[in-house]
């Protein structure tokens, strides 16, 4: 049976694919977001947003995931709440799969965000929630009055670990260099906090446990070689993201991270009619924020191309 073609279909629903929604639905293209099984993205895992315009006092990530998502589904977004499993874009309309279920749209936004890093190691995956986490907003109260490590030195490591010191009676922050990437106002947060110790030049090389939960880490000094273990209940994993663009390998150009390419100043993919939004398509900024501006662009793009389309088919 022929599906019904859609005006555009946004796969993703963090701040950009909701924004693209707002928009898309608001021009009146009726849009159908598939917004995958963990919906709403990293803002879901995030408590405070202090930096999102228009929230004076701040507000948690599930609750500005939940207004926009009202926000969309008010002008006429319908949802499905399943992961895409296969698209094919080299056919027009475009074709986009929910295992056998195919759906076809004149348009595509992608807006699949980005998820967080992980070091690799087997006893990593073997503690992955019994005290290993990628999420401290997700999983910090449960360290309670315990050692904790994180591992990283960005941003999301300082957030992390100033995050954590709510809870835990220390904090270590494990970095594989003597100096940090992070902002210098995040830096200063954790060099002043009194619960964190900064163990430098540090990488884990094993997650200790008895089976059941974290009891430690083997951490390599990486200048001097040097092993040791290091008593903790728990490891948070802080190193950075991995754009969510599996499913587009060898049909959209990527930069060597993974992350869709755009055209400058634009959300247009190098496939016309397919266009990219949020995180996923931006390793520079990676904000709510900025997510959101380039969802509002893919809308805008996707309305005008199809305009243009209809133009060329009909004269
Ligand atoms: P980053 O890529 O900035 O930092 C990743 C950190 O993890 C680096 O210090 C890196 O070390 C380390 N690292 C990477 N891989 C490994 C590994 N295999 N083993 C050990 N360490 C590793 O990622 P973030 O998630 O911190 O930040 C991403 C972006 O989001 C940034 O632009 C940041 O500014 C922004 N952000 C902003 C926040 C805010 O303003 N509130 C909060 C969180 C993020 P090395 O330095 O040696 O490369």
């Amino acid at each position: 049976m022929e599906s019904k073609i859609e005006n555009t279909i946004i796969i993703g629903s963090g701040p950009a694919g909701l924004t693209a929604a707002v928009y898309a639905a608001r021009a009146r293209l009726n849009p159908l977001m598939i917004e995958g099984e963990e919906a709403g993205g990293q803002l879901m895992i995030t408590t405070e947003v202090e930096n999102f315009p228009g929230f004076e006092h701040g507000i948690t990530g599930p609750d500005l995931i939940s207004v926009m998502r009202k926000q969309a589904e008010r002008f006429g977004t319908r949802f499905i709440t399943r992961n895409v499993t296969k698209v094919d874009f080299n056919v027009w309309p475009f074709k986009v799969w929910i295992r056998d279920t195919e759906y076809q749209a004149k348009t595509i936004i992608i807006s699949t965000g980005a998820s967080a890093k992980l070091l690799g190691l087997p006893s990593e995956k073997q503690y992955m929630s019994k005290g290993v986490s990628a999420c401290a907003t997700c999983d910090g109260a449960f360290f309670k009055d315990v050692e904790v490590g994180v591992v990283g030195g960005g941003d999301t490591a300082m957030e992390e670990a100033t995050f954590l010191t709510r809870f835990a009676k220390k904090v270590y922050l494990i970095h594989r260099r003597d100096s940090f990437r992070a902002s210098k106002i995040m830096q200063d947060r954790v060099l002043k906090n009194p619960k964190i110790e900064v163990i430098w030049n540090s990488e884990v090389l094993e997650v200790k446990g008895n089976g059941k939960e974290v009891t430690g880490v083997i951490l390599n000094d990486t200048v001097t070689g040097a092993k040791t273990e290091k008593a903790m209940q728990g490891l948070f994993i802080a190193i950075g993201h991995t754009p969510n663009t599996k499913i587009f390998n060898s049909l959209l150009d990527m930069n060597e991270a993974g992350y869709l390419v755009t055209k400058p100043g634009t959300t247009f993919t190098k496939i016309p009619g397919v266009f990219a939004a949020g995180d996923v398509q931006d390793p520079t900024y990676r904000q709510a924020i900025t997510a959101a501006g380039t969802g509002c662009m893919a809308a805008i793009d996707a309305e005008r191309w199809i305009e243009n389309k209809e133009a060329e088919l009909h004269g």
